[in-house]
């Protein structure tokens, strides 16, 4: 299929961070063919199977998501006002431990649903089983770096199954899917297992993904045990000797910035859990002016409590401005990179996606700029950080096929969705 896309206003996310006031853009495949700024011979001589005529759009490439739990929507509004450990194992897991495997497909479904919707087109997911994940992935069409399985049937086996559950999956799916291994977090799993999932990740050539520092809590238990830091510990049983994404990283010292730096971790700041939790503010201005690749999470929605990630972008150009009283710390084109290509860098996915450019892969969205809250559009970047809403999204695109048009969902059944998770949360909350 050829899908020519005419009369754009393309925010490219190149490093120029350039704009293209009325663009063209081809896509054969799964892959961008053409961005031009007029239409010109090689727009003229493309003979495409679909024209999207965009007047009145902007394209820019799909967000990435670093960091959520997708099935937790059926725990939205649920358990809220508390701080993490009462919220985490006081409500959470209690619930957690009455789902069903079909009751993880559709909350993860309509999790998965609500990230498409705000222009989410590669995410990464975190939750038990995640076969059951994959299979999402698969049925949304949707790029995604998925943390594999917390547990596996056999504990006698548990260590050869888990390299070979990670090693299946990896780079699957015409290479929608890239797998992790999981640390939950360092006060959730034993030394003992978190060594064993490093050799597992290094064994299958994989990355991970894990929680680090979210609350003070962790940062207390931890140094009252080893007089270390989670980060130093983590550090010292070989977790980042594999390419990590770690989530929050709200509470760090100056030694922590430094590994954070040497060891190239990825950051997932996730703004609304971490306030919403009481958890604290990450240092995201600290983490820029190091160099630290930071890109931007959900969590789950039961700590957020919606998968807006066009939400999040606003709140990540807002809090820290307020915090450190300082309007120039994380402009609007920071937040861009950091919801694009700082997170496809972070999934493992810099080279395939995270800006449009010819020779990548097609994940993009068309933003609905026809709006009283989006006149005039004097700054695009600006526009799409502090004024969008993920509302204004109309259309998007993952490996060149359309996941959502005119904001229908073209892949899935939205009312299903919303109809087996309504039927749930009335069974178990
Ligand atoms: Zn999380």
């Amino acid at each position: 299929m050829k899908l020519l896309i005419k009369n754009a206003k393309i925010l490219p996310v190149d490093a120029a961070m350039s704009v293209i006031e009325n663009g063209w853009i081809g896509i054969d495949g799964s892959t961008i063919v053409l961005v031009e700024e007029r239409e010109t011979e090689a727009v003229l001589a493309f003979d495409a199977d679909r024209v999207i005529d965009a007047k009145g759009k902007m394209a820019m490439p799909g967000f990435v998501n670093t960091h959520s739990h997708s099935p937790m929507t059926i725990l939205r509004c649920y358990g809220d006002d508390l701080p993490l450990n009462e919220w985490l194992f006081g409500k959470m897991i209690p619930t957690e431990e009455k789902f069903s495997k079909e009751d993880i497909y559709w909350g993860g479904m309509l999790g998965m649903m609500e990230q498409i919707k705000s222009g989410v087109t590669c995410l990464a997911d975190m939750y038990e089983p995640s076969n059951i994940l994959t299979d999402m992935v698969v049925e949304n069409q949707i790029r995604a770096n998925i943390a594999g399985p917390h547990i596996t049937m056999n504990p006698e086996k548990e260590y050869e199954e888990y390299v070979a559950h990670i090693k299946k999956w990896n780079n699957s799916h015409d290479g929608l899917i890239r797998e992790s291994a999981i640390i939950h977090a360092i006060y959730t799993y034993s030394e003992e297992k978190i060594r064993a999932r490093v050799a597992a990740a290094k064994e299958a050539g994989t990355g991970m993904q894990i929680h680090i520092s979210e609350a003070p809590f962790e940062q207390a238990q931890i140094f009252e045990k080893y007089q270390k830091t989670p980060m130093q510990m983590l550090e010292s049983w070989g977790v980042f000797d594999v390419p990590t994404v770690a989530a929050h990283c709200v509470h760090l010292t100056d030694g922590d910035f430094e590994i954070l730096k040497k060891r190239d971790i990825s950051v997932a700041h996730c703004p609304s859990s971490n306030l919403k939790l009481g958890s604290g503010i990450a240092d995201v201005p600290r983490m820029l002016a190091e160099g630290i690749n930071v890109s931007i999470g959900t969590d789950g929605a039961s700590s957020n409590s919606n998968l807006n990630f066009v939400e999040e972008m606003h709140m990540t150009a807002m809090i820290h401005k307020g915090n450190s009283m300082n309007p120039l710390v994380v402009n609007a084109k920071e937040v861009i990179r950091m919801a694009t290509v700082n997170g496809a860098k972070a999934l493992g996915f810099g080279n395939e996606v995270g800006s449009l450019e010819v020779g990548k892969k097609a994940d993009l969205i068309l933003v609905d700029t026809d709006k009283a809250h989006l006149t005039p559009l004097n700054n695009p970047f600006s526009a799409a950080v502090y004024s969008m809403q993920g509302s204004d999204v109309d259309t998007v695109i993952v490996n060149g096929k359309i996941l959502m048009e005119n904001r229908e969902m073209s892949l899935v059944d939205e009312e299903k969705i919303k109809y087996n998770v309504n039927k749930i949360a009335k069974r178990l909350i």
